[in-house]
């Protein structure tokens, strides 16, 4: 079993530093999609254990998987992510900024839809992807005013945040930085 552990939470592949079921965590835990309770015979079964974030298996995930017939949440080796934007953000400048994030139904893809928006409703990905996107641009608000300050120019900022989002690649842990900079550089 700590050798299949160790296949699964250290596989020797790129790009898999992030939590598939959040795309923001560092995967530190397998998660028995199929909870273990209720199904002992699949709980060393690998396909049965994707190695996800503590906040996600921990705080978030729960045993309960199906509802009505429905899963709950996305597979991550079974389901396949549709070409499609999935995520919108939107983001609200008064006296300090505001985003929120939510899904995209996708008509083509009632399915993979109805799982998505489970999936982001009961990981709590608003909440948790707000605050990864206050930290950014804690993190950038030197730039910006540097930016800002060399012609006061609100533009500038637009310019800078698009640069930004351009050169974030579209992949899952990046998605939320894009969609937030393509999302701010359009806010007046
Ligand atoms: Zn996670």
């Amino acid at each position: 079993m700590s050798a299949l552990r160790d296949e699964l939470l250290y596989p020797e592949l790129e790009d898999f530093d992030e939590c598939p079921y959040c795309g923001i965590g560092e995967p530190t835990t397998l998660d028995h999609y199929l909870p273990k309770e209720e199904f002992p015979e699949f709980s060393v079964l690998s396909t049965n254990l994707i190695p996800v974030c503590g906040v996600c298996n921990s705080n978030y995930k729960g045993r309960i998987w199906i509802k009505n017939g429905n899963r709950l949440f996305l597979h991550t080796y079974y389901d396949q992510f549709p070409d499609e934007y999935l995520l919108e953000a939107s983001v609200t400048v008064t006296n300090k900024v505001v985003i929120n994030f939510s899904t995209i139904f996708v008509a083509a893809e009632p399915y993979f839809c109805n799982i998505f928006n489970h999936h982001f409703d009961k990981l709590c990905l608003n909440k948790r992807y707000k605050r990864k996107a206050s930290a950014e641009i804690i993190r950038k608000r030197r730039s910006l005013e540097r930016v800002y300050r060399r012609n006061n120019s609100a533009n500038d900022i637009s310019n800078f945040l698009r640069e930004e989002a351009n050169g974030l690649e579209i992949d899952y842990s990046k998605i939320i930085g894009k969609l937030f900079y393509i999302e701010l550089c359009q806010t007046q």
